[in-house]
């Protein structure tokens, strides 16, 4: 089959055109024929390394997998049979431990994602754990399923789960472009919140706003924490929704209301900040950390999907032999919402 593997992080280069052996699920695991595979964030930290963390190198990419159930291994797939068209949960777990008992398999101690601690779907099949398997959101074609279960699920774990999103909520968005933010924007308004996001070009302020944004601001032109004054009429936001980091963090403290909270799920402009304590306690400040969520929030995320409430949002949709393409239009910012490949 064909498949991209990574044997050395590098630039777009790394990204190597192979053919593999078709791999056969052992026991609990299922073969899937990929139909569409997104790219996330991910995939560019995969490709390029971080330092002080290992990949299990060489590695095929790719965690967002819409296929065909191809062969239900020797444990069978559950409710799925061969032929159906099935969705993948990216996150891997034991399984068996505490976390993962009480349905909070990504708090278990050995959770990984596909493409990043074992081969992904950035190919034409792809084996899985038969957990992983979701049944299929009916009505989309395979290319926008591919584009949910990452960043659906990583925008709901930060809104619902660690933020307690409530009506009302006054909600700041950072980079609608991104696909968590875009997922975040529409959850929010689900939920009954009123959102300002931020843009990073003109052309992407008229797509916020189809998806439920009320306010879009131009972050490289005017002053986020300016602009959230104005719109929160001083009030301050209820919740913060980020992963730019330090260049957002200041910004960040100083606009969110008393009791608010802000939810961290990434870092792109770095990894080291500075706070102001006195913003914490005077204001009663929860600042949250978040990463992917559990399998079960993916469940509830695919029914809101099938009601129309939440709509995958796919930039654009490739063959696999341009994975490259796909990786640089995310690096330059270029993408409003999911890259979606097709084998
Ligand atoms: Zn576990």
């Amino acid at each position: 089959m064909k498949a991209v593997v990574i044997r050395a992080h590098g630039g777009l280069d790394a990204l190597l055109a192979e053919e593999k052996p078709i791999p056969a699920p052992g026991p609990g695991r299922v073969r899937v024929k990929v139909s569409a595979v997104a790219l996330n964030h991910l995939d560019i930290w995969v490709r390029r390394g971080v330092p002080g963390h290992p990949f299990p190198l060489p590695l095929t990419p790719g965690c967002d997998i819409a296929g065909v159930l191809d062969d239900p291994g020797p444990g069978g797939a559950g409710p799925f049979r061969a032929g159906d068209p099935v969705l993948v949960a990216p996150g891997v777990s034991c399984g068996v431990c505490e976390a993962c008992s009480r349905g909070r398999d990504h708090l278990c101690r050995h959770y990984g994602i596909l493409g990043e601690t074992c081969d992904g779907g950035c190919a034409e099949y792809a084996v899985v754990p038969a957990a992983n398997l979701l049944p299929f959101p009916r009505g989309l074609p395979p290319e926008r399923a591919a584009a949910i279960p990452l960043v659906f699920l990583t925008a709901w774990h930060m809104l619902v789960e660690r933020a307690g999103v409530r009506p009302g909520d006054l909600v700041l968005v950072h980079a609608a472009g991104s696909g968590v933010s875009s997922a975040a924007i529409q959850i929010a308004r689900a939920f009954g919140a009123r959102v300002m996001t931020t843009v990073g070009s003109a052309a992407k302020a008229a797509k916020a706003l189809e998806l439920g944004a009320e306010e879009v601001v131009p972050y490289r032109e005017k002053d986020f924490a300016a602009e959230g004054r104005r719109f929160t009429a001083k009030r301050g936001f209820d919740v913060i929704i980020d992963h730019v980091g330090p260049d957002t963090w200041e910004g960040n403290l100083r606009s969110l209301a008393r009791g608010g909270r802000l939810v961290l799920c990434g870092s792109t402009s770095g990894f080291e900040v500075r706070t102001d304590t006195r913003l914490l306690f005077f204001k009663n400040l929860s600042l949250l950390g978040s990463t992917m969520g559990s399998r079960g929030e993916l469940h509830e995320v695919l029914r809101l999907v099938e009601a129309g409430t939440l709509r995958p949002v796919v930039d654009s949709v490739l063959p696999l032999s341009e994975v490259a393409e796909g990786h640089r239009r995310l690096e330059a910012r270029e993408a409003f919402g999911k890259v979606v490949l097709v084998p």
